[in-house]
């Protein structure tokens, strides 16, 4: 029997429910006009080699600045761009965005630095995907071996062996390939091992308390020993003290992102960072 509240609490709740799909409905009417108006934008988060603690990459990650609402979070504007269609068009804005960035920062004389972009599953099951990332290369001039696209667990299991072949054409062309919050869905080991990957992203969800539980820890090691044998790197997400980094540091992880670093950030933010670390 719900009897949460007690009295009231029922209207108050569907008050809420209200809002809540008021914002929703809201948010989907106006996210096929970000682009036109200007309000997406890449926030830009190093990536750094744990080992010389150089920042070796970023993750490209996306930004909606709604003119009455502020700040929107992928987290909430992403599924529902997925489940209209559009984030098929505002991914492929991004990867020119992010190519274009590392294009410049390339030539601006930092280095070969890895431009990591999250895919969608729209744009995963889309067949243009490869034309998409092709044309993002093509026109920004950046070298495809710079670019590495993420796609997560659940995304790589919705059709097995269309994703088999989906990886392998953009292998193909030359880019890097990660999947993204491993250990947080459901991955088939047998599958993993056809997947032409060339990086693992360990969780947050595992970093957070790397140090203290010790089952995130075993499932870490474990993580790392997989990775290795299929060739594959580690990059830890989340990583925010330097208890974490020294705990990744004696897995054999590779590579770390988080606010220990820094927080993702504009473009200028993030290149004058690059500068400061550089030095
Ligand atoms: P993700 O790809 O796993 O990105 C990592 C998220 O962790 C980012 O959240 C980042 O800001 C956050 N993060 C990084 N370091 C730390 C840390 O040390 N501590 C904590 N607590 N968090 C940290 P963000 O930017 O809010 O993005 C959330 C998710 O939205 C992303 O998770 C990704 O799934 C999705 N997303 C963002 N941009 C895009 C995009 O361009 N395309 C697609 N398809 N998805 C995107
Ligand atoms: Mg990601
Ligand atoms: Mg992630
Ligand atoms: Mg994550």
């Amino acid at each position: 029997q719900a009897q949460e509240g007690g009295p009231g609490s029922l209207s108050f709740f569907s008050a809420e429910m209200n809002d809540r799909a008021t914002r929703r409905l809201r948010l989907h009417n106006e996210l096929h006009k970000v682009l036109e108006r200007g309000e997406l934008s890449l926030h830009y988060q190093a990536q750094v080699d744990i080992a010389s603690r150089r920042v070796i990459g970023f993750e490209a990650l996306m930004r909606w600045q709604h003119p009455e609402l502020g700040f929107v979070s992928p987290v909430e504007f992403i599924p529902i761009a997925e489940e209209s269609g559009v984030i098929v068009d505002m991914g492929a804005w991004a990867l020119r965005e992010a190519c274009h960035q590392a294009k410049a920062w390339r030539d601006a004389g930092h280095g070969p630095l890895r431009m990591a972009v999250n895919l969608s599953a729209r744009q995963f099951a889309d067949d243009q995907l490869l034309d998409t990332v092709n044309a993002a290369l093509a026109e920004s001039g950046l070298p495809p071996g710079s670019l590495e696209l993420e796609i997560t667990e659940s995304i790589a299991m919705q059709g097995l062996e269309r994703t088999v072949t989906m990886l392998t054409a953009l292998k193909k062309l030359g880019i890097a390939l990660a999947m993204d919050d491993f250990g947080t869905g459901y991955s088939s080991l047998s599958y993993l091992k056809r997947f032409p990957l060339d990086a693992l992203k360990v969780d947050q969800s595992f970093v957070r308390n790397i140090t203290t539980d010790s089952g995130d820890a075993a499932i870490t090691r474990a993580v790392v020993a997989m990775a290795h044998s299929f060739d594959m790197i580690v990059i830890a997400e989340g990583v925010e003290t330097l208890q974490h980094l020294e705990f990744l540091a004696g897995l054999g992880c590779e590579d770390a992102q988080g606010y220990l670093f820094s927080k993702p950030l504009p473009a200028a933010d993030a290149g004058a960072y690059l500068s400061r670390m550089a030095a």
